[in-house]
């Protein structure tokens, strides 16, 4: 087949052998976010792995929120990760669940441990758990309760189920190895006491089971098979198999490790991500200077970019980090054919044709993309009086500029050739007015009779519509690296964002919606913002400029 060119991930290799080895059937996955935060890109490579994996093996895929830490999460963050990814296209039909749903089953399965003697109520104060688990190098010591009985365990851990212990006073843990030399299986503690009030079940409980032995429990009452994580669970593996040999489930899930996606210099932790919105260095979770999913989406990226950029940092077992500039690349490469191709004027300077006649306006045909006729064209108003960029025009121009200047011929593109004429100062030497003619002969601007080095973009002043345009450089500082070795904070870039009020467009698009995305000529591409752009009042996003220095490597 032609398609079995493409080599297979280590995953997709482990799922073949599984599957011609009759262990799983089908295949299942899932995705259990913890609601305590906004989904980042890491997350969306996780996303797309998980549901990308189910659907090429007809498989099923899950969602599913690990919300058995009452402490930090939030409703809020459960709605926007069910939005996200659900824009992201991973359809987890009607497999929604979330972890808390199962704390009746994790206490069973606790007191299950207990009566095979495979767990005990320890009254060891937290930091002697610590002091008793030992070193790397040294084995730990056995806890003084270490062999209560069955019926006093279970006892016990009734009582610390009715509330009548204190945060901390008591916990289960799983008896396995305190000499084992992964401090994992030195008899981990899998509940505590914690009084705390839950966002879906309430104060139902007050015993919380810990990650390590809950997860493997929700991902066996799911039917997963396999267990998708990233690399830092690589030494908690042998307690997940533990978890689910000793209480006995008859299609033990399969827990497999990748390396955790990184953008270099780009901050995708969500510890950090919240600090900067705690801190009220960008505006909010969504702000576009971020990578989180949201704040990707109101940038101006696609889904499509998304999987793009994924599918191509791949899936692997060793941590490394990737440049931003690849992620770019992908969502120049998804709008480049897809997406018109207009004139927009982010800093305007008026431009008058003094031999065009006074209140005339003509509509010159326009193709839409250049490079893909199916996009049709448009007409754009053209007059005497125009913005262009105030950087096409130089009163002294350096060698090789060959834009406008006072006696210079360039081409207005889609319109006409225009000569400079003269040009007017206010009282502080800034140029507020250029004059030029323009010859009639050159309408279209594909006259080729006479050569013009440069062509420049620009819109009606009088038929132009207005609209603030957001460009934006990383939110870090690059020279320095994220984070300030000395202290850890962050290294902030202080022009990580450039508000432009006075930017002109094509009145073509005073019917864009919020999301839609187009091509500025010259000037990249760009996004109506989803939060900040009303009806007549337009945001404009730049996603990305034009140039990159990014190759793809084939
Ligand atoms: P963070 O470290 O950014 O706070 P997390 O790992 O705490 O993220 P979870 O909600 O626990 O966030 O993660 C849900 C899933 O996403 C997990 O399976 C986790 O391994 C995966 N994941 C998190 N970050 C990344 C990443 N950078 N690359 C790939 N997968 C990730
Ligand atoms: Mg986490």
């Amino acid at each position: 087949m032609e398609n079995e060119t493409v080599s297979k991930n280590f995953i997709e290799n482990i799922i073949d052998k599984d599957l011609a080895e009759g262990v799983y059937d089908p295949v299942h996955t899932r995705f259990p976010p913890e609601p305590n935060g906004y989904l980042h890109i890491g997350h969306a490579k996780s996303i797309l792995l998980n549901y990308g994996l189910a659907q090429e093996y007809n498989g099923k895929f899950n969602m599913r929120f690990d919300d058995t830490n009452p402490t930090k999460e939030k409703s809020e963050f459960v709605e926007s990760i069910k939005a996200d990814i659900k824009w992201l296209g991973a359809d987890w039909e009607d497999r929604l669940f979330f972890a808390s749903d199962y704390f009746g089953q994790m206490y069973e399965a606790a007191v299950k441990l207990i009566q095979k003697g495979k767990a005990y109520v320890c009254d060891l104060t937290a930091d002697q758990i610590r002091e008793y688990r030992g070193t790397l190098t040294e084995p730990g010591k056995e806890s003084p309760y270490r062999n209560r009985s069955v019926e006093e365990n279970l006892q016990l851990f009734e009582e610390m189920k009715e509330g009548k212990y204190a945060d901390g006073e008591k916990v289960l843990r799983a008896k396995i190895d305190m000499a084992s030399p992964n401090m994992n299986m030195r008899d981990p503690v899998i509940y505590r006491v914690a009084h705390m009030t839950h966002h879906r079940t309430g104060d139902t409980w007050c015993i919380y089971p810990m990650y390590d032995f809950a997860h493997p429990i929700e991902d066996a009452i799911e039917g997963i098979t396999h267990s998708i994580c990233t690399l830092e669970f690589e030494d908690h593996r042998p307690l997940y198999d533990w978890v689910v040999k000793e209480l006995e489930y008859p299609q033990p899930p399969k827990q497999i490790e990748f390396a955790k996606l990184y953008l270099t210099n780009v901050v995708t932790g969500k510890r950090y991500i919240k600090k900067l919105v705690e801190e009220g260095i960008v505006d909010g979770w969504d702000d576009p200077r971020l990578v989180s999913i949201a704040a990707l989406r109101r940038r101006g990226f696609t889904p499509e970019s998304i999987k793009m950029f994924v599918e191509l940092c791949g899936v692997s077992k060793a941590n490394s980090s990737v440049d931003y500039a690849m992620l770019e690349y992908c969502i120049r490469e998804d709008l480049k054919l897809k997406r018109p191709r207009l004139m927009a004027v982010l800093d305007p300077i008026k431009l008058v044709i003094d031999n065009y006649p006074e209140g005339e306006v003509e509509y010159l045909e326009a193709p839409n993309n250049m490079e893909n006729e199916k996009l049709g064209t448009r007409k754009i108003p053209f007059g005497r009086e125009l913005y262009i960029e105030r950087e096409d025009f130089m009163e002294e121009p350096p060698k090789k500029y060959f834009r406008l200047f006072p006696g210079n011929e360039v081409r207005l593109m889609n319109a006409y050739f225009v000569t400079c004429t003269s040009f007017e100062k206010d009282e502080n030497g800034k140029v507020t007015c250029i004059h030029c003619t323009y010859d009639p002969a050159t309408r279209g601007g594909n006259f080729t009779e006479r050569k013009v080095k440069g062509t420049i973009h620009w819109v009606s002043a009088t038929e132009g519509i207005n609209a603030e345009v957001r460009l934006y450089e990383n939110i870090v500082d690059e020279e320095k690296g994220v984070y300030n070795e000395e202290d850890g904070s962050m290294n902030i870039n202080p022009h990580s964002l450039t508000v432009l009020k006075n930017c002109v467009l094509e009145p073509e698009l005073a019917n864009a919606k919020p999301e839609d995305r187009f091509q500025f000529v010259r000037n990249g591409y760009f996004c109506v913002d989803n939060k900040d752009s009303k009806d007549g009042e337009l945001v404009f996003n730049r996603i990305v400029s034009l140039k990159s220095s990014f190759k793809l490597q084939k």
